[in-house]
């Protein structure tokens, strides 16, 4: 039976955020149709989820899901993050451990702030409250005891004294110690600031796909899921998102859904593409990667890189050699469903021209080269 427009919204927003089906269902009917079903961040709360990310793209722990994500629930001014399980205890090599390291402001010998600077921490039975003081927004981080958060603390104290660094809490706890004020935004030009002056300019997007985290779970099952950014040369920052996957519908499938819901009108990103590599029709052996690229629309500074890079056949070996950790994670992935892999009306900028998928016009014009 085809799905109703209330059915079609909250699938959409369960593939997106990763919420549960009747949490998605109950959330669109909320919402008025013509309403965005990921509002976008605030500006201050924009900074805290691009800070967030920057600390976690690149896990230690090797989670299952993308950056550790089970499930998200968004609003304009906070974000609450519901991690997966800890597969291992809180040491060395955990998610809590991950998450202390990402979140918590501490400083080395030569002054440099690791962590979101200005962020304190409050833990209480909702989850690990996270605000940077005299700033509006916050992130609750749930699926994470405070056990965990406290062990995981107590490890990172013992590697602080070992590295020289010191929590900027421990010096100031009420106020921005005095090296974590480069990163208070609005600031001088300070050397220290300005890379973290282009996270502010691009923060709406790591925010938008922080937000969006598990949507990367319909590219493919979730192997390793990392991200880093460079300068963008519209200014800002760049992402670069890398997602190692096995693929488990048709290619060029596996990323097209992915690209049209990322770019939908009602879950989607304010972006749009400029450039889309698909070598899904070479053979197996030859390539294994796609990406697309995309910016922001409407003047927002920062680029996006999307790899989708795929495992199948003997690469998967690697993976398979701990059955229990493959089968877990080969039952996250996600298929879009078929009506929402296409959008009929609105095709991938550049990859326009023809019928059929984005990636069939772009080999079309490629054949030959
Ligand atoms: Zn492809």
């Amino acid at each position: 039976m085809k799905p109703t427009l209330l059915e079609r919204r909250a699938q959409k927003l369960h593939l997106a955020t990763g919420i549960p089906w009747a949490q998605a269902l109950k959330r669109s009917r909320e919402l008025v149709p013509s309403a965005p079903l990921i509002p976008n961040a605030q500006p201050s709360q924009a900074v805290l989820e691009s800070c967030l990310l920057n600390g976690i793209a690149w896990p230690q722990s090797d989670p299952r899901n993308p950056w550790g994500i089970r499930f998200l629930e968004p609003r304009p001014d906070s974000l609450i993050v519901t991690f997966e399980e800890q597969q291992r205890g809180a040491h060395d090599g955990s998610l809590t451990q991950d998450l202390i390291q990402a979140v918590i402001p501490r400083f080395d010998e030569y002054g440099e702030v690791h962590g979101i600077p200005g962020a304190r921490v409050t833990v209480h039975g909702e989850g690990v409250l996270i605000r940077r003081i005299g700033k509006p927004g916050s992130v609750i981080i749930r699926g994470v005891s405070a056990e965990d958060w406290t062990a995981a603390l107590a490890v990172q104290q013992e590697a602080n004294d070992k590295h020289g660094m010191t929590y900027c809490h421990d010096l100031s706890p009420h106020e921005w110690h005095r090296t974590e004020l480069p990163y208070r935004e609005p600031r001088e030009d300070t050397t220290s600031g300005r890379h973290h002056r282009k996270m502010v300019t691009s923060a709406w997007l790591a925010s938008g796909l922080l937000r969006r985290a598990p949507l990367l779970r319909t590219i493919g099952v979730p192997l390793s899921t990392t991200a880093w950014t460079n300068p963008a040369r519209n200014g800002g920052c760049s992402w670069i998102i890398e997602y190692i996957h096995e693929p488990r519908v048709q290619e060029p499938l596996h990323h097209h859904g992915f690209i049209n819901l990322l770019t939908d009108p009602e879950c989607g990103l304010p972006i749009t593409t400029t450039a889309l590599r698909c070598h899904c029709h070479w053979l197996p052996e030859s390539y294994s990667v796609c990406w697309f690229d995309a910016r922001g629309v409407n003047g927002r500074l920062g680029t996006l890189q999307v790899r989708f890079s795929r495992r199948s056949g003997d690469k998967l070996e690697d993976y398979a050699d701990e059955p229990e950790d493959y089968h877990a994670r080969r039952k996250l992935y996600r298929q879009i469903p078929s009506h929402l892999m296409w959008r009929s009306t609105t095709r991938t900028a550049g990859t326009s021209r023809g019928g059929g998928c984005p990636a069939d016009a772009y080999n079309r014009r490629h054949a030959s080269s």
